[in-house]
C-alpha cells in the first residue's frame, strides 16, 4: 500500500481526477496480454512535464516505487505494477503541441496515440512511418520506451531513428530536456537514447520531437506463396534491387499462422490456397502510382520466371491492400489458442530454417499436441513464434522458454527483437548480452536510479538491490 500521506502530496499537485485509487484502479485492464485488473495501489495522472516531475520528486523523497504506463499493449510485462507499487499514466498528457512541415518534425506529449500521430502527419501531406498492430492504443511514450519496431523498419528503422528529440523526467524529478528537432547533433553523449527502449527504468519519457518524411504518393502490396524457405532471402535480395530502395515491408506468415488468420472465425478470407509453406508480404512505398506498380509487377514477375514465387496477389486498390495487411495484423486469434506463451527474437537471416525446425523438433518430443504460429518481420532477421503446448503453468513455460530461446546464443540471436525484456525476460538476458554489458547496463541504472524506484525489477533482475 502507499502511504496515505504521499498520495495526499500527490493528489495536491495533479489536481482533481490525478490520482485513481480503489475500484478505479482495480477496474482498469492491465492490457492486451493478460486481461486480469490492475494491482497497482493507486493511479497518478499527470498533466504536464511539471507535473511528472514533482510526483517523480514525492516518490523519490518516499522511497516509493513508480511504474510508467502508456497505452498498455506491451506484451512482455513491463507495465506490471504490484500492490506496492505506484502507476504513473501519461494518458492525460496527450497533446500535439506543433507539426513543422519543413523540418518536417512533430512535437508530440507522451501520451499521444501513435494512430493520432500518423493522421495528424498525413493531413499535412506528411507521414510518421512507425507502423504496428497495437496503433490504435500504444502511446508515443511507451513506443519510445520500447523501441518498438513494426512492420516498416526494413526501411525506415526502429523508434530510436524516428526520434529527434526528447524529454524525459529522472527517478528524482530531475527534467533532462533534449528537444532539439535536428538530425545532427554530435555535441556530447546523445542522452535521448538511455531513455529509448529502456522500458521506463531510467526516466519517464514525457515530451518528444519525431522525424516526418514526405507522405509517399504511391503503394504497391503484394501477397506471394513461397515453396521453399531457401526462397525466401533470395526474393528479398531481388526485390530490394529490383525496386530501388522502396521495399518497405517484407512480413513472412509460416503456414500456420496464414490458415489461421484465413480460417473462420477470422474474418479474412484466403487469398492465395493455403497449401505453401510460407507467405510474404511485399510492400513499397514510392512517388508515382503508375510507374511504381509497373516496376512493382516487374520485379513479382522476374520472381515468378525464376521459379521463386509459387503465386502471387497484388493489390489493385486500398481496399485489396488492407485485406492482405488484415491477415498480418490479425493477431487476436492467437487467443483461440488460450493460454499461449509469446516470442519475439531475432536472428540471422541464414540461419531462421534450422532454428525454427530445431524449436519445432524439441516442442514435439517434449508436448505432442503442441501448437506453433511462426511469422514475423523477416526482412529485419525478427522472427515471433506464438506456442500453445495446453498448460500455462510456470513449469511448462520455462520448458517452452528454453526450447525456444536455446538456440539463440550460437546463432548471434537475441531473445527480444523488439518487444523489450520487461519482467518476463530478464532471466534470459545474459543469453545474448555479455557480462560486461550487463555490468554497465546496471552502472547506468544505479546513476540514474540509485533508490531503485523506477519500474523496480524490469529489464535487470534485483538492479534496485545495488
Ligand atoms: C496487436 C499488437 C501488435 C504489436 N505489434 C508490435 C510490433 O509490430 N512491433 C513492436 O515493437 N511492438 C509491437 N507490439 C507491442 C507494443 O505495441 C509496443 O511494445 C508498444 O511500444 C507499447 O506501447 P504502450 O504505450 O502500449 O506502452 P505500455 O505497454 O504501457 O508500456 C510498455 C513499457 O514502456 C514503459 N513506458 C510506457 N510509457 C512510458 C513513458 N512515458 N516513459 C517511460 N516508460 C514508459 C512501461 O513501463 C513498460 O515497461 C504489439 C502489441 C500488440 C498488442
Amino acid at each position: 500500500m502507499t502511504n496515505p500521506k504521499l498520495l495526499s502530496r500527490l493528489a495536491s499537485v495533479t489536481g482533481p481526477g490525478g490520482v485513481l485509487t480503489g475500484e478505479d484502479v482495480q477496474n482498469r485492464s492491465t492490457g492486451w496480454i493478460s486481461r486480469g485488473s490492475m494491482q497497482a495501489s493507486a493511479i497518478v495522472r499527470p498533466r504536464n512535464t511539471a507535473e511528472v516531475s514533482a510526483v517523480l520528486r514525492l516518490c523519490h523523497e518516499a522511497g516509493q516505487p513508480v511504474v510508467p504506463h502508456g497505452g498498455l499493449t506491451g506484451l512482455v510485462e513491463g507495465g506490471h505494477a504490484d500492490r506496492h507499487e505506484l502507476v504513473v499514466s501519461l494518458e492525460l498528457m496527450n497533446g500535439i503541441e506543433e507539426v513543422d512541415e519543413n523540418g518536417p518534425s512533430m512535437t508530440v506529449e507522451a501520451g499521444v496515440v501513435l494512430q493520432a500521430i500518423q493522421q495528424r502527419a498525413e493531413a499535412s501531406g506528411l507521414m510518421f512511418p512507425l507502423d504496428l498492430g497495437a496503433r490504435g492504443s500504444a502511446m508515443i511514450g511507451g513506443l519510445i520506451s520500447t523501441n518498438a519496431g513494426g512492420n516498416r523498419v526494413i526501411r525506415y528503422g526502429m523508434t530510436r531513428n524516428l526520434v529527434l528529440g526528447l524529454e524525459a523526467v529522472l527517478a528524482d524529478g530531475t527534467v533532462i530536456s533534449s528537444m532539439y528537432p535536428i538530425i545532427k547533433n554530435n555535441s556530447g553523449y546523445d542522452l535521448k537514447h538511455l531513455f529509448i527502449g529502456s522500458e521506463g527504468t531510467l526516466g519517464v519519457v514525457t515530451r518528444a520531437i519525431l522525424r516526418l518524411l514526405p507522405q509517399p504518393r504511391s503503394q504497391c502490396t503484394a501477397l506471394i506463396g513461397v515453396h521453399e524457405f531457401g526462397h525466401l532471402p533470395r526474393i528479398l535480395r531481388s526485390l530490394h534491387a529490383g525496386l530501388g530502395g522502396t521495399l518497405s515491408a517484407f512480413e513472412v506468415m509460416w503456414n500456420e499462422f496464414y490458415r489461421l488468420v484465413t480460417t473462420p472465425p477470422a474474418r479474412q478470407t484466403a487469398l492465395l490456397p493455403q497449401t505453401f509453406p510460407y507467405y510474404v508480404i511485399a510492400d513499397a512505398q514510392g512517388s508515382d502510382q503508375k510507374p511504381d506498380q509497373e516496376r512493382f509487377e516487374a520485379a513479382l514477375e522476374r520472381i515468378t520466371d525464376e521459379g521463386l514465387a509459387g503465386d502471387c496477389v497484388v493489390a489493385m486498390s486500398a481496399s485489396e491492400r488492407q485485406a492482405i495487411w488484415a491477415m498480418r495484423d490479425d493477431v487476436d486469434q492467437f487467443h483461440q489458442f488460450r493460454p499461449w506463451f509469446g516470442f519475439d527474437v531475432s536472428m540471422p537471416i541464414r540461419h531462421m530454417e534450422a532454428y525454427v525446425a530445431e524449436v519445432r523438433a524439441a516442442l514435439a518430443a517434449k508436448f505432442p499436441s503442441h501448437v506453433c504460429f511462426v511469422f514475423g518481420h523477416m526482412g529485419d532477421g525478427n522472427l515471433h513464434l506464438n506456442i500453445h503446448v495446453g498448460s500455462g503453468d510456470i513449469e511448462a513455460r520455462h520448458e517452452v522458454e528454453g526450447i525456444v530461446y536455446g538456440g539463440l546464443g550460437s546463432r548471434q540471436g537475441s531473445v527480444s527483437a523488439e518487444h523489450g525484456i520487461g519482467l518476463e525476460k530478464r532471466a534470459y538476458l545474459p543469453l545474448c548480452r555479455t557480462e560486461q554489458e550487463l555490468a554497465l547496463m546496471r552502472t547506468l541504472k544505479h546513476a540514474m536510479d540509485p533508490k531503485g524506484i523506477l519500474n523496480p525489477g524490469k529489464v535487470l533482475i534485483q538492479a534496485s538491490s545495488l
